[in-house]
């Protein structure tokens, strides 16, 4: 029998965070209790700022508890996409800002010592096509010449060596890239932000915001289901979750579901035919799936099963989608039982690109499509220091943040189920 619950949360224990009356003020509101929002709850706090997080459900709700735990180098658009659109420089900064943030992680795991299994085990990017392994092979040139960073193309006779599959052309690994429990990481950084002095509401649902200046000063009425709260600066943090509250951010990020199933616990023998080295791995299709063993030798096995975020209907849907599409990658699992299912939402902006800075007078910081474990950690950081020194430095901060074409969105994905057929399409034509 599948549960249709998330397995990290089973490895997990889970901690109370202040059930204390909201303060009548605070320097810093922080919307969203993920790892944007702690990751700059703890820089703040540090510093010395009141820091109040609220979070409408618990820390790490959203997706930073649901996901793969794949602590990724390289943004979602490839490295021509990037070099074409933003020119070398800003390009060269951006692909950097990604390798930092790796290290980031493991800085703060480090520090705090949070027990999340954190890993330097890299990445496999695996191709569906000869033409897309051809692609890997332009891609890491590029990325050597003009980022300076290595990945290493393994060519189809090689591939045994990465994966216990057939069925792909050819694959490239970043050695740099890392795997994670992220409901113990995200836990962890949720514990680092408080032990640091912030304060963290849970149950806690921001459901208005108003430019409200006090003493002279500008600053925010935060109305929340718990009570109202004046903050100097707020930072919206609610990434795939972001709602009508913060409008003009809604319009901006598309909310897209992203399903995962896991196994029972694989034999020591199989789990290393699947994946000898223990790679994060990913393959080369718009839809596409990625995969991994959990520390505990389970295989965790993901995808767009359904456009649409996570509902009852969606979830179980994907629980045999997923689980047909892992036998098709592995058909040694044709008899393994799958035990969890579970969904999230991610965060596209229309451009698919990160996006930090200031917005109406408010902070935000989201956007990750999919590449959010290590980003949303460094640009959580970075949003706070914006906030301490009033200057914002990340290299996504000058970039348009486009809304949809013709302005055709106002938070309602009603284009999904096009946009998924239109992906699929493309699966099958490139
Ligand atoms: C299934 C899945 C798999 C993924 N796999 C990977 C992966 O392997 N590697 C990777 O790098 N990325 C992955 N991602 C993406 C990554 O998880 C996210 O980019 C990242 O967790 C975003 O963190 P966040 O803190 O910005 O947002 P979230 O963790 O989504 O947190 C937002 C929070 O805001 C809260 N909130 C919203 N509105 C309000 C309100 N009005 N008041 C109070 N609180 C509010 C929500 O309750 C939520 O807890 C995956 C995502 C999903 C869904």
């Amino acid at each position: 029998m599948v549960r249709e619950s998330n397995y990290w949360l089973s490895t997990v224990e889970q901690v109370q965070f202040s059930a204390r009356e909201l303060p009548a003020s605070a320097d810093v509101a922080v919307i969203g209790a993920g790892f944007t929002g702690l990751s700059a709850a703890r820089t703040l706090a540090k510093s010395g700022a009141r820091v109040a997080v609220l979070e409408a459900e618990n820390v790490g709700w959203g997706a930073s508890c649901r996901n793969g735990g794949m602590v990724l180098s390289g943004l979602k658009l490839g490295a021509p996409t990037l070099l074409s659109r933003y020119g070398r420089e800003a390009a060269q900064r951006m692909y950097a800002a990604s390798l930092a943030s790796i290290d980031c992680v493991e800085q703060i795991v480090s520090e705090e010592g949070i027990p999340c299994d954190f890993s330097r085990c890299g990445h496999l990017e695996v191709a569906c096509k000869a033409k897309h392994f051809a692609g890997f092979r332009r891609a890491a040139e590029t990325t050597e010449q003009v980022f300076g960073h290595r990945l290493r193309i393994v060519p189809r006779e090689e591939l045994a060596g990465e994966i216990g599959s057939g069925i792909y052309y050819g694959g490239m690994v970043d050695e740099l890239s890392a795997g994670v429990n992220p409901a113990r990481y995200v836990a962890g950084l949720g514990r680092a932000a408080a032990k640091a002095g912030a304060e963290i509401y849970e149950k806690t649902r921001v459901t208005a915001l108003e430019p409200a200046s006090r003493d002279g000063h500008s600053g925010w009425t935060v109305t929340t289901s718990r009570g109202p709260l004046h903050a100097t600066d707020v930072l919206a943090a609610t990434s795939g979750y972001t709602s009508g509250i913060t409008g003009g951010l809604q319009k901006r990020i598309i909310p897209i579901g992203s399903f995962i199933i896991v196994t029972e616990v694989l034999p020591p023998e199989l789990a290393r035919e699947l994946s000898p080295r223990n790679r994060m791995i990913y393959d080369s299709k718009n839809y596409l799936y990625y995969y991994r063993l959990t520390p505990d030798r389970r295989m965790l096995f993901g995808g767009r099963a359904a456009f649409f975020p996570e509902n009852q209907h969606t979830v179980r849907k994907s629980a045999e989608i997923l689980r047909q599409g892992m036998i098709k990658v592995y058909p040694q699992l044709r008899d393994t039982k799958v035990e969890y299912v579970w969904g999230g939402t991610l965060d596209f902006a229309f451009d698919i690109m990160p996006h930090a800075g200031k917005m109406e007078g408010m902070y935000f910081s989201m956007g990750y499509a999919g590449h959010g474990v290590a980003m949303a950690t460094l640009l959580g950081k970075s949003m706070a220091e914006a906030i301490l020194t009033g200057r914002t430095e990340n290299p996504f901060a000058g970039i348009p943040f486009p809304t949809a074409p013709l302005g055709l969105y106002h938070g309602k994905p009603w284009f999904l189920p096009l946009a998924g057929a239109w992906y699929k399409f493309l699966d099958w034509v490139s």
